[in-house]
């Protein structure tokens, strides 16, 4: 890992352009390393931009230099160097994927379980580290790069979210001493908690309620399950970026070991969130439907209507309890 980060040090001051990009639907560690890596590169003299297959949600634009975030037509193709981060395989770029395609050069910085060779001439990966920002935490300083409280508001943000704000599993004692370390650098946990956590359109709370009603149980209560339709959408006034987090309501049932949300927002594309307890590995099997993810927080999606798409990954999720 340190020659890769020799690596990525000398590819940066050999590129004329650079470009940054994560993945499609983008959470707190994908924004929050985007913009930890422009500002690192800015502050060593070279010029970047962040390019997104989506906008920023709504709840991470606090995060400074938020609005300096481009969508992939922004910038010409041929870019000196792509990173990527927070996202390990090309087809989870979306729209930005031509443009890291075109790049001359690319750095991969992930913490996903790689499915195949993970793409890319520079590889920093650590799947047991608990965010790409924490990778990040780690390299910045290593290549020159002096942490600065707007850097380490945006890397406190993908280690909050990534561990359900030090909640899960993967809150090891390294996650907790840069979240301490990055509070001494300026970072501020409460405006993380509030703006991420605490807030949500009304449309959001309305999308909860149909999730809640669509409510289904498998293998005696152990796998939960519960779908959003296109007209649940429609009455809520909501988008899918309002489902973000319903999949972590189905899951605090007591009895279930899986849960899993099955939403349409538009037609013909069914997104699954699958979030499981303890060893129970769902990466593995949303892998299994061309999506991946970690253990215990995985996602896949389905071409089928959504009742398809539960009769498929049903069964397999019941599978995966039988086996443990
Ligand atoms: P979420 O349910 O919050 O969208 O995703 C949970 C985790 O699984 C995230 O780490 C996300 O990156 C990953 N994930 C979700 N969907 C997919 C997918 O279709 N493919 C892969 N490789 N990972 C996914
Ligand atoms: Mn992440």
């Amino acid at each position: 890992v340190d020659s890769e980060i020799a690596a990525l040090r000398s590819a940066i001051q050999a590129a004329d352009s650079i470009i940054v990009a994560s993945h499609i639907n983008p959470d707190g560690d994908a924004v929050g390393s985007s913009l930890a890596l422009l500002m690192g590169i800015e502050s060593l003299g070279k010029k970047a931009t962040v390019i997104l297959n989506d906008p920023v949600p709504m709840n991470l634009r606090f995060l400074p230099g938020w609005e300096r975030i481009r969508g992939p037509e922004a910038v010409p193709l041929g870019a000196g160097l792509g990173i990527i981060a927070d996202v390990g395989v090309m087809s989870r770029l979306g729209r930005a994927r031509p443009s890291v395609e075109a790049a001359a050069h690319l750095c991969v910085i992930d913490h996903h379980e790689p499915d195949g060779a993970p793409p890319g001439d520079i590889r920093i990966i650590d799947t047991g580290a608990s965010a790409t920002c924490l990778i990040l935490y780690r390299m910045l300083p290593t290549i020159g790069v002096e942490i600065s409280p707007a850097i380490a508001q945006c890397l406190l943000t993908g280690i909050a979210t990534d561990t359900g704000s030090f909640r899960f599993r993967n809150t090891d004692p390294a996650t907790l001493d840069a979240a301490s370390h990055l509070v001494a650098l300026g970072g501020d946990l409460a405006q993380i908690n509030e703006e991420v956590w605490e807030k949500k359109p009304l449309s959001a709370v309305k999308l909860l309620r149909f999730a809640l009603d669509n409510l289904e149980l498998y293998a005696s209560g152990r796998v939960a399950v519960s779908r959003l339709t296109q007209s649940n959408y429609q009455e809520a006034s909501a988008s899918d970026e309002d489902s973000e987090g319903i999949v972590n309501e189905i899951s605090r049932i007591n009895t279930a070991q899986i849960a899993a949300m099955f939403r349409e927002p538009k037609p013909g594309r069914v997104r699954v969130s699958v979030r499981s307890r303890g060893e129970l590995d769902i990466a593995a099997v949303c892998r299994q439907f061309g999506g991946g993810g970690h253990v215990n927080a995985a996602g896949c999606t389905f071409e089928s209507s959504i009742d398809d798409a539960i009769r498929t990954l049903v069964p397999a999720l019941e599978a995966c309890l039988a086996s443990s």
